[in-house]
């Protein structure tokens, strides 16, 4: 059955409506400092050896119910072909279907691990889980969230409007869209948050074989980071791997860090860590990027555009009415 018109602008002042009564985000609640059962993962690029069994975990735990790529009916994990390797999945970067990637640093002939001169590096990208996300403070329906216990930055799909203001203010480019669905839904990583109440926790650090993905409270993270960056390159050290409080450890010497800890200030401070051998401009983040909580930046941003602003609140209102509509009408032609 056709939309009408009458159905449509019904639809757009609905939407509208429900972005009125919800108001604009409140960059004022935002929250500055770190929960204190905040969790996290903190990944050590000098022990990452490119096996992306974190990628295919990711995918695999998170095509579950409530998992974060989980979509009603789904019977096995989304699948992104290699260009013509029909048989791989392999996606090259984030994507709807990807909410965490393995990429590459490469130099000249590319042969020295962690190194800037001729060296490579690995670098593991999904949602940073800020302290004080941009991604929250613009959603004008609050269907992302921050949980004020353990941290995790989540979404809501059945609140979304599909506005995709979350895209445009994350400052690491990190939620996508389903831009090919009729229903389409934000995607990115939520630290395996439907995995807590099984005593489970990140599929990625759980299958990571060396310990370069390990999960914990930030507190610790953070520690086990400040005390990797003491040690003397080439002493051995006992890496934990899947949790930072693990019994199971993987004795190995330790390589010559960047005097950074990525993530512990970046935008005011995130829940993942990220060590390296490498300068993390060089990994592919921004080095322009600053340690002031970006919410206060994206708010006196917004407020200076209220009618872009508006623009894109009732496009993202027109867009979820037509695919409600869409859906609603798929399921009464099916007979729902
Ligand atoms: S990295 Fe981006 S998507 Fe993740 S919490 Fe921060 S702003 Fe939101
Ligand atoms: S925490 Fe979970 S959703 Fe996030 S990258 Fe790791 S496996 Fe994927
Ligand atoms: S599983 Fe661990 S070692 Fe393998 S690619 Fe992922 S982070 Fe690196």
């Amino acid at each position: 059955m056709a939309i009408t018109r009458r159905d449509f602008l019904k639809s757009v002042a609905g939407g509208s409506l429900l972005i009125a009564a919800q108001g604009l985000p409140a960059e004022a609640s935002m929250p500055k400092e770190l929960p204190p059962e905040a969790v996290g993962i903190l990944y050590d690029a000098t022990l990452c050896i490119g096996c992306k069994s974190c990628m295919v975990n990711c995918k695999v735990f998170n095509s579950v119910v409530d998992g974060g790529l989980y979509t009603e009916g789904m019977t096995s994990p989304p699948y992104e072909p290699f260009r013509e390797f029909e048989m791989w999945d392999a996606g090259t970067d984030l994507t709807e279907k990807t909410l965490n990637v393995i990429k590459v640093y490469k130099s000249g002939k590319g042969i020295n691990k962690d190194q800037v001169e001729d060296g490579y590096s690995f670098i593991k990208i999904h949602c940073l889980h800020c302290i004080s996300p941009a991604c929250v403070s613009v959603c004008p329906v609050a269907a992302l969230k921050k949980d004020p216990i353990n941290g995790v930055v989540y979404y809501e799909e059945n609140r979304c409007i599909g506005c995709r203001y979350c895209q445009l203010a994350c400052p690491f480019r990190i939620p996508k869209y389903e831009w090919s669905k009729t229903s389409p839904q934000v995607r990115k990583c939520q630290l395996c948050r439907h995995r807590y109440k099984e005593g489970k926790y990140s599929a990625c650090c759980e299958f990571c074989p060396t310990g370069a993905s390990i999960f914990g409270k930030v507190v610790d993270l953070k520690k086990e980071a400040e005390r990797r960056l003491t040690l003397k390159a080439q002493t051995e050290y006992d890496f934990p791997v899947q949790t930072v409080d693990s019994k199971y450890r993987i004795s190995r010497p330790v390589s010559q860090y960047i005097n950074h800890i990525y993530g512990l200030n970046e935008v005011g401070g995130t829940q993942y860590l990220l060590l390296a051998g490498v300068p993390f401009h060089l990994l592919g983040f921004d080095k322009n990027l600053t340690d002031v909580h970006l919410p206060d930046l994206t708010w006196a941003y917004i407020s200076k555009i209220p009618s872009v602003i508006a623009g894109i609140l009732i496009g993202g209102a027109a867009t979820w009415a037509i695919t409600k509509n869409l859906t609603k009408n798929k399921d009464k032609d099916k007979g729902v």
